[in-house]
C-alpha cells in the first residue's frame, strides 16, 4: 500500500471522546468494571440523585481521576448523555 493510501485507510476520530480515549487505554477488567460503574450512574432517577444516590458522575470521576486519567464533568456528563456521539455512549 502506498503511503498516502495507508494514511487514507485510518478512519478519522473527529471529535473523538475523553471518556472513550481512557476507555481504549483500560485493560479487559477495568473495562467491565468502568461500564458497571456507568450504569449504576446512569439508572439513577431525578429522585434517587437528590437523595443522596452514592454513584454519582463526580464519584466516577474521582476514582479516574485517582488513576491519572483526568477528566472533566463536562466531558464525562456529554458522554453520559450520550451526547459525544462515540462508540461507548
Ligand atoms: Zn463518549
Amino acid at each position: 500500500m502506498g503511503k498516502l493510501a495507508e494514511s487514507l485507510a485510518v478512519v478519522p476520530s473527529t471529535n473523538r471522546c475523553r471518556v472513550a480515549t481512557i476507555i481504549d487505554t483500560l485493560d479487559v477488567e477495568d473495562r467491565d468494571a468502568f461500564f458497571d460503574a456507568c450504569r449504576k450512574v446512569k439508572a439513577a432517577s431525578p429522585r434517587d440523585r437528590s437523595a443522596g444516590y452514592p454513584f454519582t458522575e463526580m464519584w466516577l470521576i474521582k476514582a479516574l481521576r485517582a488513576q491519572g486519567f483526568t477528566v472533566s464533568k463536562e466531558s464525562m456528563s456529554r458522554h453520559m448523555r450520550r451526547e459525544c456521539g462515540c462508540e461507548f455512549a
